[in-house]
This record gives C-alpha cells, structure tokens and sequence, in this order.
C-alpha cells in the first residue's frame, strides 16, 4: 500500500501548504484523542449531525499511546498482533484510514466483516476498526464466549443516529392505529419494517420482533421483494436514499414514498398519503454521501467526457440518477478491478476508500467526485494509538471497549438478520 492513499498524510500536507487542496474542516488535522474530548461527531463529513446526548464517548487513553509517533505505533501493533496470533482478528472497515487497514486481517463492508469474524471461531477476540453499529452486529453473529472491541468508542454513526428506537417504536405505534396490524384476506399485513445494516442493534431487534427484515447496500432490491411478498407497504430506515433509490429501480413511483419525520404526527403526513403508499422513508441520510452532487458530476464530464462516474445508493436521487452507475462499497470495487483497459473513475463514495483504490490501481486515473477532502468524521476517530492500546491491553490480560449487545434486543435482532440470509444474500 503506498503512503499516496494516506488521508491523513494528505490532511497534513494541505494544512503545511505543501500541497494544493481544501479540506471541509482544519481540525481534521488534530489528534482524535484532543476532538474525542469534545461534544459532536468530531470533524469531517458529520460536523454538522446533532449527537444524540446518549452517544458514546471515549475516555482518555494513556498518555504513552498520544505521545507515540507513527512509526512507533506501526511497530507496537505489528508486535503485538504476532504476540496475540489467532487469539485476535482485526477487521477493517473500507472507509478506515491506510494506517488502519494495513494492520486489518480482513477488509470489506460491515457485513462482509461479521461474515469474517464468524469464520475465525478460535480467536478470542474481534478488533472491529469501524464504527459502533457494526461492533454490534459482529457481537449479535460470533459466539458468546468472543469479545468485539472498537477501539474509540465515539465511532458512532450519524446516520444510524437518525433513527432511535423510542422514535421507531412512536412511528409503528401510529401506522399501527390507522391500519392495525394483522393481515388481510390476501395474507399481507400492512406494512413490514425494512431497516439497513447501518442502524442500532435494538432497530434490527425491532425489526425481528415485527415480521421485518434487514438489508445492505448490495442486496436492497431482493430484500424490498421478500417484503412486498408479506405486506402491502415497507417501512424503511434510517436512510431515505437508499430506500428512495432501491424503489425507484424497482419501478416504485417517487410519489408514493412519503417521508417520515419523526418529529411530527404522523411523520409530517397525511393518512391519505400513508394509505396510498408503497415505502414509507425515514428522515434519515449520511452526511458522506449527501454531500456528491450532480455539479460535481458534470464539472468531471467538462473536464473529461469519458470519465466514467460511479456513485454510492445513499447519495441523493439527482446523483444517482445523472451519474453512470451506482452500488455498493464491493460493486464500485469490482467495476474498477474488472476494467480492462485504463479508465477514468470519478467515484462518488467515502475518501479513504477512492484514494485507496487510486493507490491499488495505478493504470486507471480515479478521483473522488467531491473535490473538498471530507472524511466520515465517525470512521476516522479510529486511529493507530487506539489500536495500539486495545491490543497491548489484551496482551495484559484485559479486555477493553467491549461492545455486548443484550440477549433480548441480540435474539430478534439475529433473527431480522437470519431473514436477509434467506431472502437470497449478494453480499
Ligand atoms: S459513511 Fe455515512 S453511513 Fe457510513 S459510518 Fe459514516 S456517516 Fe455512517
């Protein structure tokens, strides 16, 4: 991996003036343990998000890991893995820093890395370097006796932020009051809650317990199908766009998607509205992904008009729809790695991801679409002196930043999950 996709060093570079280029916020440039102490998201493509005044926050961790440099936490990490073996497995988020997943053992989407962690049975523990909901949902698939840390964790995310279960609870509460809940003389009930990977383990719980489902970025159509097989209507969260995207390719009319404002009776809707709908979309949006636009899209064509523009489903409809494709974290992944020939990209998706991809491929040019350097403020609280930490405390004998789901919200959230598997997986 070459230091080129380093966001950080980048970072470091635009702030000297070495380098040309704008970031969203300077604070990206400070040390995590410095923006942790403080209320929010921390800088980066979130800044903006309110945090809800139960989010997690991380405690200061010795002094000897923030004073370290990096090479000196490289070395730490790369010790202590070998000293730890197939007691840990490190997994990496595809939009962690170079500096993170060069340590990983596995690198993919969240579930691709539950799906990892399941494979490695013997390992005591699961370092998840990513953010909190996935922590969970590797806690609710390996085994009891295996511990999942995250090494900062204030790695929340906003998105699934968007959605509480109190709120969720409210909202089913009031579609339960105008349609009830039990099936008509079709078999259909009134409406099925369809919720993304990217939520809270007590929405995937929720989900469970009401006949509904989860589904990710790569399999969203086949799940919004298994639900309209069970009822008249889906209930989608935490992210409009997916949702509202997912439909539209399905030949949903935009019209009848009606969103949901948890804050209003009624979600800000009518009952006639609700009635005559076919997906009911949360208020929900990932700040990373809101930000592509199809300015953007078009000044890349102006400056190359063969560029090819692939963005991510929880962009906003326009992006979607003006760029020349759009999927996953793994689709975008494997358009580029079957190219054959060299190709321009202009990539609508998290930074540390495309500059990734850019360093992996040199015979291709590939930029991100969005020309202000932005990280998932969330993603990034996970830095090296953090893995270091959790590691070294392992080889101490102690266990720290351990992420347990409950029995009772893990049970039917593993059954909400048990579904998107039958449901035909492509993940
Ligand atoms: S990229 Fe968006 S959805 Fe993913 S963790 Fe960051 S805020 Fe959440």
């Amino acid at each position: 991996m070459t230091t080129t996709a380093s966001i950080e060093l980048t970072l470091k570079d635009i702030s000297a003036g070495r380098t040309q280029g704008a970031m969203c916020s300077s604070d990206l440039v400070d040390a995590p343990w410095d923006v942790d102490a403080s209320p929010g998201y921390g800088p980066g493509a979130s800044t903006a998000d309110p945090i809800p005044a139960a989010a997690p926050r991380q405690g200061e961790i010795p002094q000897e890991y923030r004073d370290a440099s990096d090479a000196q936490l490289r070395e730490r990490i790369v010790a202590a893995k070998a000293r730890l073996g197939e007691r840990v497995v490190l997994l990496g988020h595809h939009y962690q820093r170079v500096e993170v997943v060069e340590h990983a053992d596995y690198i993919g989407d969240s579930f691709m890395l539950a799906q990892a962690a399941l494979d490695h049975p013997e390992a005591e523990a699961i370092v998840f370097c990513g953010v909190h909901f996935m922590a969970e949902t590797a806690d609710i698939l390996s085994s009891p006796d295996q511990a999942v840390l995250l090494p900062n964790l204030a790695a929340g995310c906003s998105m699934a932020d968007m959605a509480t279960i109190d709120q969720v609870e409210d909202c089913w509460e009031q579609l339960a009051q105008l349609w009830g809940t039990e099936p008509d003389a079709s078999g259909k009930v009134p409406v099925i809650p369809v919720t993304y990977m990217n939520s809270s383990a007590a929405i995937k719980g929720f989900c469970g317990r009401n006949g509904g489902i989860v589904c990710t970025s790569s399999n969203a159509e086949v799940v919004l199908s298994w639900a309209f097989e069970r009822g008249h209507r889906v209930l989608f969260f935490p992210d409009q766009h997916l949702g509202r995207n997912t439909a539209i390719d399905m030949g949903i009319d935009p019209e009848a998607m009606p969103l949901w404002n948890p804050r209003r009776p009624l979600g800000n809707n009518t009952a006639e509205a609700l009635e005559d709908s076919r997906v009911i979309l949360w208020q929900g949006f990932c700040s990373v992904h809101k930000r592509f636009t199809t300015a953007q899209i078009a000044a890349a064509r102006a400056q190359n008009p063969e560029v090819r523009v692939i963005v991510h489903p929880e962009c906003p409809r326009e992006t979607v729809a003006a760029a020349d494709e759009s999927g996953s974290t793994a689709y975008i992944t494997k358009a580029i790695e079957s190219a054959a020939e060299p190709t321009s990209f202009a990539i609508g998706t998290e930074i540390n991801l495309v500059k990734r991809l850019a360093a992996e491929h040199p015979q291709h040019t590939i930029t991100c679409l969005d020309p202000v350097v932005c990280p998932c403020s969330t993603m990034y609280r996970i830095h090296p002196g953090y893995i270091a930490w959790v590691l070294e405390a392992l080889l101490a004998g102690e266990v720290v930043n351990r992420i347990s789901v409950d029995a009772e919200v893990a049970a039917p959230a593993r059954v909400a999950l048990d579904r998107m598997l039958a449901a035909k997986p492509r993940i």
